[in-house]
């Protein structure tokens, strides 16, 4: 892959990487109408069209060489854009090399195991890209936004109470470079909407009858929690943005930029795992070309003994 494409993308997602070790506020530290050096839809468009190419270039990749598996992490308040943002963005890879899984309310079958068992199940195989819409972070936050669910996670007495969140951010670090270590990069994202542009799409889901499904009386009473989900996703930003696994907080009032900003963050992590299609040795060679002999002389009468070969002289 030449490098001046990759060098447009970490471009684009350089500014949005949450630095380890830094205290985000996210009101103060992140714009969400801020659109990079882009102008509009139009412009995007092409970015985004040579993303999904290159996604696509690296998917078939990644999985030929089946040693690594990508975890996009997909975080975002109710109508960040989760759904369309994973439509757009994965709109021109193979679908075999995909995984999306979506988390709600846990199951009292989950709920009897620890908070990060159901995670655990859904994780990506070697050469597959897995996309957790929503994840192990709802732990940290709505967990945190409404205690009463943690009363419900029937956990013993020490592993309750003080400090429940700095070790939950430690173990869940820990977790994340056990994966990256052993051949699963983490890459995650965090759809930063503001609250206006939240009031609009959720009008839109009222005003438009095709979207009326889309739209739960619930959001809009998690919405009277906004402050506290802004606390709480900038604690969790802060203290689970680590060199193994960053966080990249994409602006989200606008999808167009938003889309590209994804995909940017998905193509540079494959970009760094570099996957190659696996190499054939001598042995497999004499294999080929023993099976190229035999079935040359299966040819009919008045047929090329190959007639898909590449012409001489061809590179
Ligand atoms: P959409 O954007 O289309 O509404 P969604 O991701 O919001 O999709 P929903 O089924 O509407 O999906 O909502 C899932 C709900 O599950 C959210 O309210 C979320 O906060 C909640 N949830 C997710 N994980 C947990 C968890 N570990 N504990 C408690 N609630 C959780
Ligand atoms: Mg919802």
């Amino acid at each position: 892959m030449e490098d001046v494409r990759l060098e447009r993308i970490r471009e684009i997602i350089e500014p949005l990487r949450v630095e380890a070790g830094t205290a985000v506020v996210l009101e103060r530290d992140f714009d969400p109408g801020n659109t990079g050096d882009m102008f509009d839809k139009k412009d995007s468009k092409r970015l985004l069209t040579t993303g999904v190419e290159m996604l696509d270039y690296y998917q078939s990749r990644l999985a030929a060489q089946d040693t690594y598996g990508v975890l996009l992490v997909l975080q975002a308040l109710d109508a960040g854009g989760k759904d369309s943002t994973i439509r757009h963005v994965m709109s021109g890879v193979n679908p075999q090399g995909v995984v999306v899984h979506g988390f709600g309310v846990p199951s009292s079958e989950e709920l009897d195991h620890d908070y990060l068992w159901r995670y655990q199940q859904k994780l990506p195989a070697r050469g597959q890209i897995g996309i957790f819409n929503r994840s192990h972070y709802e732990e940290v936050v709505v967990v945190r936004v409404h205690p009463e669910i943690l009363e419900g996670e029937q956990l013993p007495a020490e592993a309750r109470g003080d400090g429940i969140w700095e070790r939950r951010y430690r173990q869940i670090n820990d977790w994340e470079r056990f994966l990256v270590e052993n051949g699963f990069p983490v890459a995650k994202v965090f759809l930063n909407l503001s609250k206006e542009e939240q009031r609009r799409r959720f009008l839109r889901r009222i005003d438009f009858p095709e979207k009326n499904w889309k739209f739960k009386a619930r959001d809009v009473r998690e919405r009277a929690h906004w402050d506290e989900y802004q606390i709480a996703f900038s604690e969790m930003l802060s203290a689970t943005s680590t060199e193994h696994a960053p966080w990249y907080v994409i602006p989200a009032d606008h999808k167009w930029f938003m889309r590209v900003a994804v995909a940017a963050v998905l193509v540079d992590t494959l970009a760094k795992i570099d996957p190659q299609y696996p190499t054939v040795d001598d042995e497999a060679r004499k294999e080929l070309a023993a099976s190229k002999q035999e079935l040359e002389a299966q040819a009919p009468d008045g047929v090329a003994a190959d007639p898909v070969a590449e012409p001489a002289g061809k590179e």
